[in-house]
């Protein structure tokens, strides 16, 4: 008896903490039905699907008051879920990746950052690659440098943040909250 009050107890735990985990891996939503997308945490999939049929890609201002200075590269295709980098088709990341590189050097010139948050700290379920200005206090040594945008790997877990430097980019893994290496 014990143990059912417990696991009832944990299973009452999760629930409650459900919506402040936010967790976007177990979100329903089919473009091919509009009602799924209602929900909160997926607001960007309803501002993909507003977007024309030929637009691969697309920019949208970040709209939190606190960022004021903070851009969002998205790709107009949908996934399952979580939307994670690695179920995209490689041409598709190639793709979004160049896209958010030539935004970001429009914006910032060669002070810029690219941002991805780990699943566990999304609040929105639709990809998005977050473009601000780069904080130099955030650099640390642990980084893979890559020539081209094409060798940006995809992380198996958590996120990554990504800034130019001599003759290519420092890819910097590991971490869930990765938007902090930009200025809001
Ligand atoms: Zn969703
Ligand atoms: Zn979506
Ligand atoms: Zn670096």
């Amino acid at each position: 008896m014990a143990a059912m009050r417990l696991l009832r107890f944990v299973a009452a735990w999760l629930w409650l903490a459900a919506p402040l985990a936010a967790d976007v891996s177990q979100c329903a939503c089919d473009p091919a039905n509009p009602e799924t997308m209602k929900a909160r945490n997926c607001s960007l999939c309803v501002e993909a699907e507003k977007q024309p049929p030929d637009a691969e890609f697309f920019l949208l201002k970040d709209i939190n008051p606190r960022k004021p200075n903070r851009w969002l590269a998205l790709p107009r295709m949908h996934r399952p879920g979580a939307h994670e980098l690695r179920e995209y088709p490689k041409p598709v990341r190639d793709g979004l990746w160049r896209f958010a590189v030539q935004a970001a050097r429009e914006k910032f010139g060669g002070e810029w950052g690219i941002a991805y948050n780990g699943s566990q700290v999304r609040t929105q379920c639709h990809l998005h690659l977050h473009i601000g200005r780069f904080v130099r206090a955030a650099e640390t040594k642990r980084f893979l440098f890559v020539r081209r945008v094409e060798d940006i790997p995809v992380p198996e877990e958590g996120g990554l943040w990504v800034h130019p430097v001599e003759g290519g980019y420092h890819v910097h893994l590991g971490e869930q909250i990765t938007e902090t290496a930009l200025v809001r």
